[in-house]
């Protein structure tokens, strides 16, 4: 098993699910506007200060 993390793309809003293992120290190119992607770790979870 490996760790998963979510792509963001800022320029047009598309996501992508990636192995994390592939994509460490990789620049992600977004498939539908070439942009470059970012990654998401905690995309869904958001630690809200206590
Ligand atoms: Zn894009």
């Amino acid at each position: 098993m490996g760790d998963s993390a979510w792509w963001s793309c800022p320029e047009c809003g598309s996501y992508a699910e990636l192995s994390a293992e592939e994509t460490v120290g990789f620049t992600v190119e977004c498939p539908d506007c070439r942009g470059s992607m970012v990654s998401q770790w905690v995309w869904e979870e958001t630690s809200t200060a206590a």
